[in-house]
């Protein structure tokens, strides 16, 4: 049986004899799944997740109800939780074993299936950004190391020194993790992510991570993979994923999320499920947000919580916890 816990949302349900409702637009995130088990988070800390989670939606959302793109949408999502120290993505990185941070992101677009990604950078302050120049200013789709870095700072992009990702709470779990080899999953793990459907139907997936704590230097995960954490095709669906990196690069989880949909016609929930029970018959553990063409969504997830939210027309909703 599988261990996921899964959330679906279809489209909102139609008044009795009218045609089914779609929404008009949709955005879903997430904000990194790990060890996060209620009674273990002080009040304050789970209100300033669920702060930053709405804060996140509602960037999003006010591009979708002007009638913005999707990927615009997803793009300003993750940037927030890029600014936000909560947030292994962009301020609240985590470390490499070498005590420097390097950053991975990736984006994609339904319709023509563009998409650009960065690997390894070090000095760009929103990856995200710098991943979109890669998709739109260049002919090629990732880019890694110094390379990446030069590119962005070419495109104009704000770019910080290292330190700028320094967070005391990183450097703890870092010693932490250095010290004890611990290597709990609520130590390492954490990334964002959103997927988002525009009132012209366009699809889009954005991830962005700082990857595992103490990974080591030149590690590269699964966020900047097109395919492994991240893939939006349109009339099928977007998805974005956070977990232990290596098990999703395996089994090509976006993706096979995506064709299971596509080719063998199975709901959102049955298609991620079965991506995540392959990634935790190979031993690891995360989750993914998957937002379908028709505007249904699911959170689904084999970790203890997944940080995630969800907004439409209808109104906004965040959740931490299993069991919510
Ligand atoms: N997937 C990210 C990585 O392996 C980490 C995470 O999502 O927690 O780099």
């Amino acid at each position: 049986m599988s261990a996921c816990a899964s959330v679906s949302g279809a489209a909102e349900p139609a008044p009795a004899a009218a045609p089914a409702q779609t929404p008009e637009w949709r955005l879903v995130i997430h904000g990194g799944a790990g060890v996060i088990v209620r009674g273990q988070m002080t009040e304050e800390a789970e209100a300033a997740y669920r702060a930053a989670l709405l804060a996140s939606l509602e960037a999003g959302a006010e591009i979708l109800r002007a009638g913005g793109s999707a990927l615009d949408a997803v793009e300003a999502a993750v940037i927030v939780m890029e600014d936000d120290p909560l947030f292994n993505a962009g301020h609240g990185a985590v470390f490499t074993a070498a005590g420097t941070h390097e950053l991975d992101a990736s984006i994609m677009e339904g319709s023509q299936r563009d998409a650009g990604s960065v690997a390894g950078v070090m000095r760009v302050k929103n990856p995200i950004r710098a991943a979109r120049a890669v998709m739109e200013q260049s002919e090629h789709v990732m880019f890694a190391g110094p390379g990446a870095d030069a590119f962005a700072e070419a495109q104009g992009l704000d770019m910080v020194d290292n330190t700028y990702f320094n967070t005391d709470r990183r450097r703890q779990a870092l010693e932490r993790v250095l010290e004890e080899r611990a290597r709990t999953a609520a130590d390492r793990h954490g990334t964002v992510g959103a997927v988002a459907l525009d009132v012209n139907g366009n699809l889009a997936a954005a991830t962005t991570t700082g990857g595992m704590t103490a990974k080591a230097a030149g590690r590269v995960g699964d966020a900047p993979l097109i395919g492994a954490a991240t893939y939006a095709e349109n009339g099928v669906c977007a998805v974005s994923a956070t977990g232990h990196g290596e098990y999703f690069i395996r089994v090509g989880v976006a993706k096979t999320i995506c064709d299971r949909v596509k080719l063998a016609g199975e709901s959102l929930e049955q298609a991620a499920t079965t991506a995540l029970d392959e990634v935790a018959a190979l031993g690891g553990d995360g989750g993914v947000i998957v937002l379908g063409a028709g505007g249904a969504y699911s959170f689904v997830f084999n970790s203890e919580g997944m940080y995630r939210g969800e907004i439409s027309q209808s109104g906004a909703s965040t959740a931490i916890y299993r069991d919510e």
